[in-house]
C-alpha cells in the first residue's frame, strides 16, 4: 500500500519537472475488482494522488455515497463502515476516527474529487498501483471471510465472576486484549469481523450495554477498523480479565475478576499496560503490538516533523549510473503519515509539520513545534553519506534544560524508539546518540528526537528502503517507543 504513495509521489515529482502539473500525460486506468471503470470524469492527479468522482466508485462498489451541502461533505458507507470527508480538508473521519490524508478532496467542474485509494483502503479494500500500464487496482475485501457480530451481552455466573459474551455468526480466530488504567478498561479487539449493524444505535458509531455491577459500568463495542470489533469494558476498579472461545469457537467470553494485586500497571502475565497477548493478524493495526496512550499521556502534544521537503529533497539514493531512485523527502513523508495514523490510533494528539510535498525552512520547524507548545517533537529522517559503505539506524536526541517538566526527557523517549525501531527495522544498531548542534534539537524547547532510518548511500539498505516493509517497520517501530516510552513515564509519576 505504501509502496503506492511513494510511486505516485515520484510521479507527482515527474510531472512536475515536466513543468506542468495537469498536463496530458498518459492517462489513468482505474480497476475495481478487475473490471475497468469508465468514470464521467477520468481519473485526475492532483499532489501525487489519484482522485476520481466520489459516486460513481463507490456506488459501483455497492457503497452509498450522500453529499452534505452545507457542510460541503461527502459521506460513503460501505460495508459498516463511513468515512466522512469535507472539501478542501486533508482531515477525514472513518467511523468517527479522525485520519489525516496528503491531499484534501476538491471540486473540479462541479464534480468532488476524492483520493481514491485512501479512501478505499479505509474501507477495507486492497489497493495496488501498477506503473507500467498506469492503472489503479481496487479489490473490495472478501466479505465471506469475516465473521458477523450478532450479540453482545454480561452475565453474572454462578461462581461470583461477571462475563461478557460476544457471539458470531461462524469461528472466530484472531483477537487481542489489553489493560489499561486512568480509566481502567479493558479492551479486546476481534480481527476478521464485522458488528451487525443492528447492534449500534441509530446515527451512532458505538453501541453500548449499561452493566452497572461491581466489576464493571459499561460494556461498549464499534467496528473500529473495516474488519477489527473493538469491545470495551470499563471497569469499576482495577480488575483481571479473561479470554476464551466458546467449544464450538463462534463465542468469546471475558471473564472479569478482582485483580489480586490491587497496585497500578496490568494484571495477569506481568506485561505492560496495553500489552497482553496477542492473537491478532499481522496484516490489521491490531497486530501492531502498540500499546493505547495512557489516558493522562493523551493531551501531549507530539509534532511530527517528516524531514526536508519541496526543494529540499534531502538525500537522494541513486542508482549505479547516478539516476535518482529515491528523494528522502518522499520517504520520510511516507513514514510520517503511517506514524502519524499509528499514533492518532493509539490516543495520541498529533500535528504534522507538512503532510505534502511542501517546502519548510529548518529553523521554522522547531519554531512552529514551540509556537504550538508541543510536549515532544519527532522527527523522521533517514541517512546518507559520501561512501556507500556506512549502513544501519540511529536514533539522536540532545537533553536541554528545560524550563517545564514534561515528566520525560529527550533520552528517554531516544531510548525507547531505538530500543523498538532497531527490533522492526532490523539493520545494524548504530546507536542513541547526543547530538547538541542538530537545529531541530537544540532549538525546540521540549524534548525531540531525530530518528535516521536507514543509509540511502549504501545500495543494499535503498533496496530494503524503496519496499513497503521498510516504511511499515519503521513507522511501528517509532509509534511503539514513542507510546512506550511516555506510558513509562505516566506509570513513574
Ligand atoms: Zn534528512
Amino acid at each position: 500500500m505504501r509502496g503506492l504513495r511513494v510511486l505516485l509521489f515520484i510521479l507527482a515529482v515527474m510531472i512536475a519537472m515536466t513543468g506542468a502539473a495537469f498536463a496530458a500525460v498518459d492517462p489513468v486506468t482505474m480497476k475495481l475488482d478487475g473490471k475497468v471503470i469508465e468514470t464521467e470524469v477520468p481519473p485526475t492527479i492532483i499532489s501525487g494522488r489519484t482522485m476520481v468522482p466520489a459516486k460513481f466508485l463507490f456506488e459501483s462498489m455497492g457503497g452509498t455515497v450522500e453529499w452534505l451541502e452545507a457542510a460541503r461533505q461527502v459521506k460513503i458507507g460501505y460495508d459498516g463502515t463511513e468515512v466522512l470527508l469535507t472539501i478542501d480538508s486533508k482531515t477525514a473521519l472513518v467511523n468517527g476516527n479522525e485520519i489525516k490524508m496528503d491531499v484534501a478532496p476538491t471540486i473540479v467542474s462541479r464534480r468532488t474529487l476524492i483520493p481514491a485509494a485512501l479512501v478505499a483502503e479505509q474501507l477495507g479494500c486492497k489497493v495496488n498501483w501498477i506503473n507500467e500500464t498506469r492503472v489503479v487496482e481496487i479489490f473490495t475485501p472478501d466479505k465471506t471471510e469475516k465473521a458477523l457480530i450478532t450479540g453482545i451481552e454480561t452475565e453474572e455466573t454462578s461462581n461470583g465472576t461477571y462475563r461478557v459474551i460476544i457471539e458470531a455468526d461462524r469461528e472466530l480466530s484472531a483477537y487481542k486484549d489489553s489493560l489499561y488504567d486512568s480509566p481502567d478498561r479493558f479492551v479486546l479487539d476481534i480481527s476478521g469481523a464485522k458488528l451487525d449493524q443492528a447492534l449500534i444505535p441509530e446515527g451512532m458509531t458505538e453501541g453500548s450495554i449499561e452493566a452497572g455491577n461491581e466489576m464493571f459500568d459499561k460494556v461498549r463495542f464499534s467496528q473500529f477498523e473495516a474488519a477489527t470489533v473493538r469491545v470495551v469494558v470499563d471497569l469499576t476498579g482495577k480488575a483481571e480479565g479473561e479470554v476464551s472461545l466458546s467449544a464450538d469457537n463462534t463465542s468469546l467470553y471475558i471473564d472479569l475478576k478482582e485483580s489480586e494485586d490491587s497496585g497500578s500497571g496490568p494484571s495477569g502475565n506481568g506485561s505492560t499496560p496495553g500489552d497482553v497477548g496477542n492473537n491478532g493478524s499481522p496484516a490489521d493495526l491490531a497486530g501492531t503490538d502498540i500499546p493505547m496512550l495512557a489516558a493522562s499521556m493523551q493531551d501531549k502534544l507530539i509534532v511530527i516533523d517528516p524531514g526536508h521537503g519541496g526543494s529540499d529533497p534531502g538525500s537522494q539514493g541513486k542508482d549505479s549510473s547516478g539516476n535518482v531512485l529515491q528523494n528522502e523527502k518522499d520517504l520520510n513523508l511516507t513514514i510520517a503519515l503511517r506514524l502519524n495514523e499509528l499514533l492518532q490510533a493509539a490516543g495520541a494528539k498529533t500535528y504534522m509539520l507538512r503532510s505534502d510535498d511542501s517546502t519548510m525552512a529548518l529553523y521554522d520547524r522547531p519554531a512552529k513545534a514551540n509556537e504550538l507548545g508541543a510536549d515532544l517533537y519527532v522527527a523522521v529522517h533517514n541517512n546518507s553519506n559520501e561512501s556507500s559503505t556506512p549502513n544501519g539506524t540511529e536514533v539522536h536526541y540532545y537533553n536541554k534544560n528545560m524550563d517545564r517538566d514534561y515528566g520525560y526527557v529527550s533520552k528517554d523517549i531516544a531510548d525507547s524508539v531505538h530500543q523498538e525501531i532497531i527490533a522492526t527495522i532490523g539493520l545494524k544498531d548504530r546507536g542513541v546518540k547526543s547530538s547538541p548542534s542538530l537545529a531541530v534539537l537544540n532549538r525546540s524547547v521540549m524534548p525531540a528526537i531525530i530518528i535516521e532510518g536507514a543509509f540511502l548511500s549504501n545500495p543494499t539498505e535503498l533496496v530494503y528502503m524503496m519496499t513497503d516493509q521498510f516504511k511499515e517497520a519503521y513507522a511501528v517501530g517509532a509509534a511503539r517507543g514513542i507510546i512506550k516510552g511516555l506510558n513509562a513515564s505516566a506509570e513513574a509519576f
